[in-house]
């Protein structure tokens, strides 16, 4: 079957109330977002309780079930034929015409479903459902009703048109990009930032990206592959800024004037203050960053107090609860962990001590930080105003 239709549905629980149009209307743009780069030109708008994606072009399903799936808000997608009301023996007829290409002879239990969106069809969604699953029994032999649990739910959906399925797609649940405000993500190398700023995005934010390198000590395929991580993340999150902070002469100056115990801790408050000047000036409401408690010596709980302290808006660490294992799978399911696991240096393990403090103490890392003098300002306003800032859609 080439489908030329197909019916989003999403959480009814999302839309109650005032906000209603606004999460509609945001899914709408988002799935016109992903459509984009799909091969064909497609007509998508809502109706009561749905969002519709129809084309006249003979389009790829697995393209537009793969751009759909990337969409957050959506429960399911169900690809559909539409009819137009020509009376209800057309219906029936129309109705088999689908079951026949569907499902062939397959033997297989079924329900109608009939839904009236439409109140004044002559028929009311018992009639149809009784009346259309009479006509499937006497066309389809292997075919049986099972109003418990059947194998195939056949849905008829009365609008102005009429839509009739039977497939569904699980979609990326969550809410449609747009509704949430902004964030503004500290994306590294690694597996777990990527799947940070997609579980944020998936809540219904938009996000901007920062990535400090440190050239020529980490190489330019490290940063290309930051930004194809951030390329992924975009395929759900939508378009993002990306900014490129060149963090190199930072780190030396806190290398030649700190602890070497206390570099990283030092290094990550520097990479929260310089994150927070950016997020601020694009207007983000919070940062997103990676952590997950205990996972190395600068995630333990004294060390993420410490890191914390320089921030003034919400740091949002949405895997601070996870395994490795479990921030894995996530990295699988979105299609990031290929990129992150390849072998390129990070700025954060090129000047690492051998010891790092696992319990360092706010007053002292404060005291050190004095240290760095006025240099460390100027070195921080070059390293914001400097910076490159790449478009990712
Ligand atoms: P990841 O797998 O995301 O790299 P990680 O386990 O390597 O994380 P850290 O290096 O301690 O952990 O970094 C913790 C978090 O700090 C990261 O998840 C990320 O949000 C941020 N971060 C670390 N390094 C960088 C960097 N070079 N640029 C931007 N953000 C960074
Ligand atoms: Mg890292």
């Amino acid at each position: 079957m080439e489908y030329k239709a197909f019916l989003i549905k999403y959480a009814e629980i999302a839309v109650k109330g005032k906000n209603r149009f606004m999460f509609e209307d945001a899914l709408v743009r988002q799935v016109k977002r992903a459509l984009v780069k799909v091969d064909g030109s497609f007509n998508v708008f809502k109706t009561q309780g749905r969002v519709h994606v129809e084309t006249e072009d003979s389009v790829d399903y697995d393209e537009v079930m793969d751009a759909l799936t990337k969409v957050f808000g959506i429960t399911e997608i169900c690809p559909t034929i539409v009819l137009e009301d020509e009376g209800f023996d057309k219906l029936c007829q129309s109705v088999n015409d689908y079951m026949k290409e569907v499902y062939g002879d397959k033997t297989a239990t079924f329900k109608v479903n009939a839904r009236r969106a439409r109140k004044n069809y002559p028929l009311v969604s018992m009639e149809i459902n009784a009346k259309v699953g009479e006509k499937i029994l006497d066309a389809f032999p292997n075919m049986k009703v099972d109003i418990k649990k059947p194998e195939i739910w056949v849905n008829i959906e009365i609008r102005e048109r009429i839509y009739v399925y039977s497939q569904a797609v699980k979609g990326a649940c969550g809410m449609p990009v747009g509704t949430g405000g902004k964030a503004t993500l500290l994306l590294s190398g690694g597996i777990d930032s990527p799947v940070a700023g997609y579980m944020i995005a998936k809540r219904g934010v938009v996000i901007d990206a920062v990535y400090f390198h440190a050239p020529p000590y980490t190489s330019e395929r490290a940063k290309q592959k930051v930004v194809d991580l951030a390329k992924i993340v975009a395929k759900y999150s939508g378009p993002m800024k990306l900014h490129i902070i060149n963090f190199t002469e930072i780190q030396k100056y806190i290398y030649d004037a700190c602890p070497e115990d206390e570099l990283t801790i030092i290094m990550r408050r520097y990479m929260m203050r310089i994150a927070e000047t950016i997020a601020k000036e694009n207007k983000s409401l919070g940062l997103i960053t990676g952590e997950s408690i205990g996972q190395v010596a600068s995630q333990t709980m004294q060390s993420l107090l410490c890191t914390n302290e320089v921030c003034t808006i919400p740091v949002y660490r949405p895997l601070i609860g996870f395994d490795k294992q479990d921030i894995i799978e996530i990295s699988e399911k979105i299609g990031s962990y290929e990129t992150s696991i390849l072998p390129f240096e990070d700025c954060c393990t090129i000047w690492v001590a051998k010891h790092p403090v696992t319990k360092p103490n706010v007053n002292i890392i404060k005291k050190h930080e004095q240290n760095l003098s006025e240099h460390i300002d100027e070195m921080f306003e070059k390293a914001v105003s400097s910076r490159e800032i790449i478009s990712i859609d």
